[in-house]
């Protein structure tokens, strides 16, 4: 049961071939075996899992629901669910309960779907290695001494190793994509806009965006026609219908069937600026080299491209993140919200300590820069400058978009690093991670990372499909036409339980 789609899993509900109960007891039983060696979940809930899978088959006695009904999954820490702990991986929110439930959740709970628990994050979602986590590093499944990558390290590894079927996550600047590269799973990073920011703890508002992480492309297709979609307590919340990404992805299957070029007339752009042999382990590489062979075998036709200021990605959004991170991270003062130091002489103090103590090293440091920005003497050089450049690269993916319709990219230029080794003390190696990734946030556009091979020593590796604004159908298309021809995303890692 634990290998099966969702699609599989619906049908096995449908057919009362399982209980949703029983479904639900089988994936806690799993977590309360495995979670120790990995820590993807802060906060399991077992018994509010429980609950909504009983309702779940009670409503299912009597209608048919939502495809999704009674199907288990999970939800990374920094979405909220009324009366439950969401921490955002912080020592800050470390017992805050949640007064109300995001529309994420909302969504989920209305299809019936049944939240397993809170899963493990970098603090604030700040990272690219799950190891800013105020609750401890998540470890990657497929080599426990390595990270899963981040900032949705928990998500990724409860999916990679069967402890959800489906996880929400987000990306800001890559938090989804990256760790989706470094597990062997599939992540969209929708379109801003496209899913609802409210009750989403918020690190960079014009950056953030909540999406899924899956084991196929059809399951996150799937799950997003669930969360995504209008909502007015969000002014970003974009107002058009969700399309059917499911029926999208079954027309392709019935026009599949003429040798296989299911992707004939497909232009992908190949970024040259992310082609750059040296910039990239060879491992990545070669399985991209390979990726286009697939491609051209479908049908599709690759066209070298340029998008000659994405080199400034990673400058452009450590200027724009911090600053907007600044900003959301002052309600944290120690009166309305969080931690709040023991002891303290003066309100001038409490605020200090409590700041002090509630956030760590990575959260400072942003703080920091963000304070740095918005001064008024850099805010023209570097704040407003940042803005202009952002503006260029979405010039520049808006012009080649005219020339073809979705990019190809590697998702990450390494694959998955051990713990400790990329020292938190170099923040700017951490930080070029994100290289790949960044681009899709500044510009708002979605992204897609899928598997596409391994390393020697059996480590994941990822690739990218970058599509225009609200692509997300048609990025779902060219992703599974390619996982119906390739196995990399049905390689399950082996967990040797650590006690
Ligand atoms: N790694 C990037 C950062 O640390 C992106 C994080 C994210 O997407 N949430 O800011």
């Amino acid at each position: 049961m634990i290998e099966s789609s969702l699609k599989e899993l619906s049908k096995a509900l449908a057919d009362k071939k399982i209980s949703s109960v029983e479904l639900t007891q089988l994936y806690l039983d799993r977590m309360a075996s495995l979670n120790h060696s990995l820590n993807a979940f802060i906060t399991p809930t077992p018994e509010f899992a429980l609950e909504v899978a009983r309702r779940a088959d009670e409503y299912r006695a009597k209608n048919n629901g939502h495809r999704l009904l009674g199907i288990p999954m999970a939800n990374k820490d920094n979405l909220l669910i009324n009366g439950q702990r969401t921490t955002c991986g912080s020592r800050m929110l470390g017992d805050f309960i949640a007064p109300y439930t995001s529309h994420v959740v909302e969504s989920i709970l209305s299809a019936g779907m049944v939240p397993l628990g809170k899963l493990n994050m970098d603090e604030f979602a700040m990272g690219s290695s799950n190891q800013t986590s105020y609750f401890g590093v998540v470890r990657n499944p497929w080599d426990l001494t390595r990270v899963p990558g981040g900032s949705s390290g928990g998500s990724a590894a409860a999916v990679s190793a069967r402890l959800s079927p489906i996880a929400t996550a987000s990306d800001t600047g890559g938090s989804i994509r990256q760790p989706a590269s470094f597990t062997n799973t599939c992540g969209l990073k929708p379109t801003y806009g496209l899913v609802s920011r409210y009750g989403v703890i918020a690190f960079a508002s014009s950056l953030d965006q909540v999406g899924a992480l899956g084991r196929s492309v059809e399951d996150v297709a799937l799950f997003m026609e669930v969360i995504a979609g209008h909502d007015s307590r969000d002014s970003t919340s974009l107002s058009q219908p969700v399309a059917s990404y499911v029926a999208a992805l079954e027309t392709l299957a019935n026009t599949s069937h003429s040798g296989g070029r299911s992707l004939e007339g497909l232009r992908i752009g190949l970024p040259k600026e992310m082609f750059v042999e040296k910039g990239i382990d060879a491992p990545i590489w070669a399985a991209l080299e390979e990726a286009k062979a697939t491609f051209s075998r479908l049908g599709a036709t690759l066209i070298p491209i340029s998008l000659p200021h994405i080199s400034h990605s990673v400058a452009v959004y450590y200027v724009i993140a911090p600053a907007e991170a600044f900003s959301n991270l002052a309600r944290y003062d120690g009166v309305r919200y969080g931690y709040r130091t023991p002891e303290y002489a003066d309100l001038q103090e409490m605020y200090t300590k409590s700041r002090a103590e509630g956030f760590g090293e990575e959260v400072k440091r942003r703080i920091m820069i963000g304070t740095y920005m918005l001064t008024e003497e850099s805010f023209n050089i570097y704040y407003i400058q940042a803005q202009k450049v952002r503006r260029l690269i979405t010039d520049d993916f808006n012009r080649v978009f005219t020339e073809c319709d979705v990019l190809l990219g590697p998702s990450t230029p390494i694959t998955a690093f051990e713990i400790g080794s990329v020292a938190m003390e170099d923040p700017l190696q951490m930080y070029l991670n994100d290289i790949f990734t960044i681009p899709a946030n500044l510009t708002g556009m979605p992204a897609l990372s899928i598997p596409c091979g391994f390393t020697e020593q059996g480590l994941p590796i990822g690739m990218q499909l970058m599509g225009p604004l609200l692509s997300e159908e048609l990025l779902f298309k060219v992703g599974h036409a390619y996982q119906q021809v390739t196995q990399w995303h049905q390689q399950a890692p082996n967990i040797s339980v650590q006690h």
